[in-house]
């Protein structure tokens, strides 16, 4: 086999943070992606953090998990969800990592005694990581994380400049994401911040290739040029990226811009025009949906922020996609349901989700939720800590098992239904080792699960510490609720549901890490379909 010529593309930031560069490089993944080609991602993080999975997600946002148990950078989600790259530890680094490395082969004596510096081994350490990770793949997308002109990113920046040098400068494409703002006393859009944010970047040796600019609105060729101009694109190389009504319009976006036709001239690469019909399809689907708006409690702690749920967001869209309808979430802290009525609180929405979570804040509320759903046939549909609260609830107000509860959040209920399993128990007091990435599960013939899933095998993601107690499982049984999901292997209940209710279903694993725009997930399809149903039979 012939070997491959990986191209490399870097995305780097400037002016402000969250101008989407993640959605930048994750719509040019699938362009890329489109042509044909084989693609990757990585993200390069400038926080000293190892991994994002000890940062709190209000600071954050979501942790992304992979396959293989990797705790990443949401945006490492983006790229799952707008491509087919197989994504694991291999595609997020942060200096965090790079600094672990290099610091551990110092103390193993790798570096003969030399003095060890940002620069070389810093660097060589981070252009190793991105070499490591491209090598099977036609084109390589790095994004740099943080903004130019910050000094955690200067090493990463270093050496997205160097590999420029290493690799030949046919092999290399520098795309910068700015913004225009739009300043409505001049009535006009604002070239200056790009200017200086370009200049930030050549003052450090990378000359973009090619800008996209991020903007509310249409900009005249004059204004193209005029920036063109002033930061040395060739006129042509800007684009604009202009807000959108979902993320997922953007690679169409893109391939009008001709970004991607772009790319393929400045790395010389030969391939099809991008095929995006399935794509501007579902497209479609989300912006005009023919079954109207349901509307899903999302009832957690971090409600506040978006950001901390997304994945979770993008898996009711998807939702929303193979049930033609539109998905609203309604966020409710659940803080407000420890001593709300739940009835006023909840009585309008088609649908109660309870999605993971960390610490004891909130769980009560979130036990109140589950009772209501329980009680008044709402759909339910109960994600990781979701799942765990499903089982205190029914333990307590089904079984009867007064201070029924979890030890994650009381080391001495009397009936601990949500334990730490014996596999889990270790590392600390409290705590113990997470179950993180895929694990096998085995769906039993006949149950909801089963039919919404359409196989019996399946493999899904985990991030979490405690289990259902398999000692109250009989007992949990005979009231009629069912395991239809178990790892056997392992033995540890992952799907639980009621037979006897309209629709009400939870998991132990993070299914919203899987689901994708053009393979909507299962659980969160049925689960909106149960909501449809509810409220078709509403307004009969
Ligand atoms: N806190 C719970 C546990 O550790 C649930 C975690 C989650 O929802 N991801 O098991």
């Amino acid at each position: 086999m012939r070997a491959r010529r990986t191209k490399y593309i870097f995305v780097t930031g400037g002016v402000v943070s969250s101008l989407g560069k993640g959605l930048a490089s994750a719509s040019i993944g699938a362009l890329l992606e489109n042509r044909g080609l084989e693609i990757t991602h990585l993200k390069l993080d400038p926080y000293i953090n190892v991994d994002p999975g000890t940062m709190s997600p209000i600071q954050h946002g979501e942790v992304f998990v992979t396959d293989d148990g990797a705790e990443t950078d949401l945006d490492l989600g983006h790229y799952e969800r707008f491509t087919h790259a197989p994504l694991s530890h291999a595609n997020n680094y942060t200096s965090g990592r790079i600094y672990d490395a290099v610091i551990q082969k110092e103390r193993r004596g790798e570096y003969l005694g030399n003095t060890v510096q940002v620069i070389p081994h810093i660097t060589d350490e981070i252009k190793a990581a991105i070499r490591g990770t491209a090598a099977d793949f036609d084109v390589c997308i790095t994004e740099v994380g943080g903004t130019v002109g910050d000094i955690e990113s200067l090493p990463f920046l270093e050496a997205i400049r160097q590999m420029r040098y290493d690799v030949g400068p046919e092999n290399v494409c520098y795309i910068h994401v700015t913004l225009l703002p739009y300043i409505p006393t001049a009535g006009e859009l604002k070239t200056k911040p790009t200017q200086h944010s370009v200049m930030k970047l050549r003052e450090i040796g990378i000359q973009p290739d090619m800008l996209i600019c991020r903007t509310d609105r249409e900009i005249e060729q004059s204004m193209r040029d005029k920036i063109a101009l002033f930061c040395s694109v060739p006129p042509g190389s800007v684009f604009t990226s202009r807000d959108v009504p979902t993320i997922y319009e953007l690679p169409l976006v893109f391939k009008e811009e001709g970004i991607d036709e772009k790319i393929a001239e400045i790395l010389n690469i030969w391939s099809r025009a991008p095929q995006m019909e399935r794509w501007a399809q579902m497209v479609e689907k989300i912006k005009s949906p023919r079954n109207g708006t349901v509307r899903v409690a999302v009832v957690g702690k971090y409600v506040s922020l978006i950001e901390s749920y997304k994945s979770l967001n993008e898996a009711l869209v998807h939702a929303g996609i193979a049930n033609d309808c539109h998905v609203e979430p309604v966020f409710i802290d659940s803080g407000v349901l420890e001593t709300g009525d739940a009835q006023s609180i909840l009585g309008d929405v088609d649908a109660i989700l309870v999605p993971g979570g960390f610490g004891v804040r909130g769980t009560e509320g979130k036990i109140a939720a589950v009772r209501y759903a329980r009680e008044s046939g709402i759909p339910f549909f109960g994600i990781c800590l979701g799942l765990q609260m499903a089982i205190v609830e029914f333990a307590r107000n089904v079984l009867g098992l007064n201070g029924a509860g979890s030890v994650e959040l009381d080391e001495k209920t009397p009936h601990p239904v949500v334990t730490l399993m014996d596999a889990q128990k270790g590392v600390s007091d409290k705590g113990g080792t997470m179950r993180l990435g895929a694990y096998p599960c085995t769906l039993s013939v006949g149950s909801k699960a089963a039919a919404l899933y359409g196989i019996t095998q399946i493999s899904e993601r985990h991030r979490h510490r405690f289990e259902v107690n398999n000692d109250y499982r009989e007992k949990l049984a005979e009231k009629r609720m069912v395991f239809s999901g178990v790892n056997s292997d392992l033995d540890l209940v992952e799907i639980i549901e009621l037979p006897d209710h309209p629709h009400f279903i939870a998991c132990q694993f993070h299914p919203e890490f899987k689901s994708k725009p053009l393979s909507p997930h299962p659980l969160f399809a049925g689960f909106i379909q149960a909501a449809l149903e509810r409220r078709q039979q509403k307004s009969l």
